[in-house]
């Protein structure tokens, strides 16, 4: 993204990049503080601006509801995380770490941008004056940073999502024929920001907090 001397400038910037990543118009006028006119009147044509009309971004509650969405708004969420606590202006991470995400999942990205947005927003006091429902924590055993409700302890025994999920796989494997084991330790592995460790490391995960 190019640095510009008037502020302005840098958040016409964004606001560009959040339209063309699939922002609604309202979430980017919260995320750069233009107002609709402005955005009517530079990105006139944007068809953005034209057919997704704003509202309210989406509930972070269905998160918990798939293990698949789940996974994506953590793997969203390690690469914001990643840049937020090392500087980077909130604004400006939100679009990078979404388009950082979009283009590791090209073509099967599940997570929007304004639920992207409802993940940050959830976790972290920004944009928002809510009191945060979602807290990040590191799992002790594979090193990933996955999303957890806020009211979940960091000595709760129940491995992290990325742990379930080799847990489940372990489980599959061992379940099926061999030739069809094979086909599915053949097909290409979920792209994990922040995954360190084989799926194997599952058992007798535990978690951390994470500032
Ligand atoms: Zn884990």
């Amino acid at each position: 993204m190019p640095h510009h001397t008037y502020p302005h400038f840098r958040r016409l910037d964004i606001a560009r990049e959040a339209l063309d990543l699939g922002a609604r118009r309202s979430v980017v006028q919260l995320i750069t503080g233009i107002s609709e006119g402005e955005l009517r009147r530079v990105f006139g044509a944007c068809p953005a601006l034209t057919t997704n009309w704003g509202g309210r971004p989406s509930s972070v509650e269905k998160l918990f509801q798939g293990r698949q969405i789940h996974l994506h708004a953590s793997d969203f969420y390690n690469g914001f995380h990643h840049l937020f606590h090392r500087g980077v202006p909130p604004d400006e991470a939100m679009v990078a770490a979404y388009r950082h995400y979009h283009g590791r999942h090209a073509g099967d990205a599940r997570l929007g941008f304004d639920r992207a947005f409802s993940v940050v927003t959830s976790v972290c006091r920004l944009w928002t004056t809510a009191a945060p429902s979602l807290r990040p924590l590191r799992c002790n055993a594979c090193g990933a940073l996955f999303l957890a409700p806020i009211g979940t302890s960091e000595h709760d025994e129940t491995p992290c999502t990325y742990c379930k999920v080799a847990k489940r796989l372990a489980r599959h494997d061992r379940g099926l024929s061999n030739d069809v084991s094979d086909r599915v330790r053949s097909s290409p592995p979920f792209q994990l920001a922040g995954m360190t460790a084989s799926r194997t490391s599952a058992m007798g995960a535990s978690s951390t907090p994470v500032q």
